[in-house]
């Protein structure tokens, strides 16, 4: 039961019933019902924007989670060092290495070429972090592939170089008679007066003066092709296969050091100086032929000769002599 509450009223001299005012009672109930929902909401909001939801398992996951992105980040950023230095290496590749030893430069295109066809990310797709996996999984990729291509530039190079070493040795590259046993260089390649018509004629080597028996050396390494006496002109001589299209002729010979057929390296003792077949004289006469055709033996002694040396040699060789043939 509810107390009634009275009140004295001096207008009508008596005492009056209290009336409760309904109206006041539900605002007041409303009003904390409101305030109640805001604390509540603000309560929530506070809540969420802190971990105390999260459960400590939840939590572990994230920070893995985001040491996962950030190892990431860091991967690239490796990367990108990585494209770095790669890019400097195909820059060596293609501009030194690769023209040093004549091949072609691999083109970009060749490079860059990506990987066409099937869907290779397939199985990364579908994730939070599915564009971040999958960006870096091709760059690696891409960079992975990039040095397959790069590692057998590299083989090859190897391989040109070792040719090269060998084409170098093989070439003609020293004066066939040593300079202390050299009468002189008689007479260069060039039109020269015929010693037996005295008419003017091509003379297709270089002749070397220097007395009978005087060794002669291979200016290259290769495989002796003649050692006869069966070509018209030369007399007794010896022809030395050099390979990539170089071969020496060494003719007038007195006498011969070696057999057809056999090894010889530069500076082998391959014969000695004589006057046999078409000569005037005991000299050497000393021709370099390329690819089937007789060329100038002049740029052939870079191997033994100073620069004065050089120099007196092609004053002689130009002379407009007669040559020993
Ligand atoms: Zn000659």
């Amino acid at each position: 039961m509810t107390k009634v509450k009275y009140y004295y009223d001096p207008d009508t001299l008596s005492y009056r019933k209290i009336e409760p005012k309904k109206s006041r009672k539900y605002r007041n109930i409303a009003l904390f019902m409101i305030a109640s929902a805001l604390f509540g909401l603000m309560g929530m909001l506070v809540l969420l924007n802190t971990n105390l939801l999260n459960t400590p398992k939840e939590l572990a996951l994230q920070r893995e989670v985001n040491n996962f992105e950030l190892r990431f980040e860091l991967l690239n950023r490796k990367m990108d060092q990585m494209e770095q230095v790669l890019a400097n290496i195909e820059d060596r590749d293609n501009n030194i290495y690769r023209l040093y030893f004549e091949a072609n430069p691999i083109p970009e295109e060749q490079r860059r070429a990506g990987f066409g066809g099937v869907n290779r990310y397939r199985e990364l797709e579908g994730f939070n972090n599915s564009d971040m996996i999958i960006a870096t999984t091709r760059r690696m990729e891409i960079i992975q592939k990039e040095m397959v291509i790069q590692s057998k530039s590299l083989d090859e190079i190897t391989k040109l170089a070792a040719e090269k070493e060998e084409l170098l040795a093989a070439i003609p590259a020293i004066q066939p008679i040593n300079n202390e046993d050299l009468t002189r260089m008689a007479s260069g390649y060039g039109w020269r007066s015929d010693p037996f018509t005295k008419a003017r004629k091509m003379h297709w080597g270089m002749d070397f003066t220097a007395p009978r028996g005087t060794p002669i050396y291979a200016s290259g390494d290769g495989t002796v092709s003649r050692a006869d006496n069966n070509a018209s002109g030369y007399g007794k001589h010896v022809r030395i296969e050099h390979g990539y299209g170089y071969m020496s002729l060494y003719g007038h010979l007195s006498k011969y050091n070696v057999k057809r057929g056999q090894k010889v390296k530069r500076g082998d003792l391959i014969g000695f100086v004589g006057s046999t077949g078409r000569s005037e004289a005991p000299h050497l006469h000393y021709e370099v032929w390329k690819d089937g055709d007789r060329i100038n033996p002049i740029n052939f002694y870079y191997g033994s000769l100073t620069a004065e040396e050089f120099e007196n040699m092609l004053i002689y060789a130009n002379q407009e002599n007669q040559s020993l043939d």
